[in-house]
């Protein structure tokens, strides 16, 4: 679980508490975590396992009362948490994208789809003249080797691949190209008439639409790293699996890798290459999809995985976990899952268990492996 340079995203022994009034909530307890350059890694877990501040903490979006008390967060090379503020602005923007569950919280009624994709690219012309200037080089480059191209559009060409080495572009050069870029982005993401799209306001889109444009937003900035917070809960099932066609479509398209978050298992056996399991604010299981469900080794995973109902199950059976998620004021000690685990012996609550490889890409926390 050592960071490499396979890794687009490494997090390791990321802690964040909460001041609240209660007291100091311990969301997350050392998280370790890598995202691998062109992979999908789903991150399962209950509500308040802290997959969403482990997301939040990513993307420099915690609220105010949440503090990073230790740990790191290495975006291609550059660790966030101790960087240059300027430097860490244009990492993230440069390099990832998120989309959140709800697209009506985060759209904004007044302006249309359009003018919000342009607003996304004008935060810093900067950063995203060459990725509107490569855009349209990829057109005019795909119409060069079909012959297609106008007398026009070589002279376009040409003084876009001057620009694109001085990296300068003026106002209205941008815009007009931004707009071609966003429009093209918005269908590719299979919104019908990108066009007409583009004018559109959300409230005249359906939930399934939102969405497609929520990810558009996101694939604007050709991120490296997409991550993905419960996109597909507020969908029906229909469009659910759409959604998720689409992402596997887009990731091969736009070469990014994917962190998806979900508490569903069978988000993560359609879409994802390998998953990490999250319990009270732990990774406490990582391995390739397949290997997970065919082998889980923590307990905990075990747990959930026989919680799935099944056809094939006796009517009326229907595993679940014993006792609730645990206070993170008063986290368990040890192990945070011991009061819960049908496995638990003396050490368990003694001291926090290693995080070993068990198996081949197989990690696990818990005293039961690595000797
Ligand atoms: Fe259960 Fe102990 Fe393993 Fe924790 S360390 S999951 S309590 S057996």
């Amino acid at each position: 679980m050592d960071g490499s340079t396979q890794d687009i995203l490494t997090v390791k022994k990321l802690q964040v508490n909460f001041h609240t009034f209660a007291g100091q909530v311990k969301a997350l307890d050392g998280v370790d975590l890598s995202v691998k350059r062109g992979e999908v890694l789903g991150l399962v877990g209950e509500s308040g396992s802290g997959k969403s501040v482990t997301a939040l903490s990513i993307e420099g979006l915690l609220p105010q009362n949440a503090e990073v008390v230790g740990g790191q967060i290495i975006l291609n090379g550059k660790d966030l948490l101790t960087e240059k503020q300027g430097e860490i602005r244009t990492a993230r923007l440069r390099e990832m994208a998120m989309v959140f569950q709800d697209p009506l919280t985060y759209l904004n009624p007044v302006l249309t789809v359009g003018s919000q994709i342009l607003e996304i690219l004008e935060t810093d012309r900067r950063v995203f003249t060459p990725v509107v200037v490569a855009a349209r080089l990829e057109d005019l480059n795909k119409a060069a080797r079909e012959g297609t191209l106008t007398e026009k559009e070589t002279r376009e060409k040409a003084s876009l691949e001057a620009l694109l080495a001085e990296q300068t572009l003026g106002r209205r050069e941008f815009k007009r190209l931004a707009k071609a870029y966003a429009v093209a982005i918005l269908g590719r993401v299979r919104l019908p008439e990108p066009e007409r799209m583009f004018k559109m306001y959300p409230f005249e889109l359906s939930g399934g639409m939102r969405q497609r444009t929520m990810i558009a937003m996101a694939l604007v900035r050709r991120p490296a790293l997409l991550i993905a917070d419960e996109i597909t809960t507020a969908l029906d099932v229909t469009v659910q699996a759409q959604i998720l066609k689409l992402l596997r479509e887009l990731k091969d398209q736009i070469d990014a890798s994917i962190l998806l978050i979900t508490h569903d298992l069978a988000v993560v056996a359609e879409i994802c290459d390998r998953v990490a399991v999250m319990y009270a604010g732990n990774i406490v299981e990582v391995a390739e999809v397949g290997e997970l469900f065919k082998n889980p080794l923590h307990p905990y995973t075990q747990g959930l995985l026989a919680a799935i109902p099944r056809p094939d199950a006796v009517r009326g059976e229907l595993t679940s976990i014993k006792g609730s998620v645990p206070n993170l004021i008063y986290p368990p000690s040890g192990c945070r899952f011991h009061p819960r685990c049908p496995s638990a012996f003396e050490k368990c609550p003694l001291s926090k268990p290693p995080l070993v490889e068990a198996r081949a890409g197989h990690y696990v926390e818990c005293f039961l492996y690595g000797g």
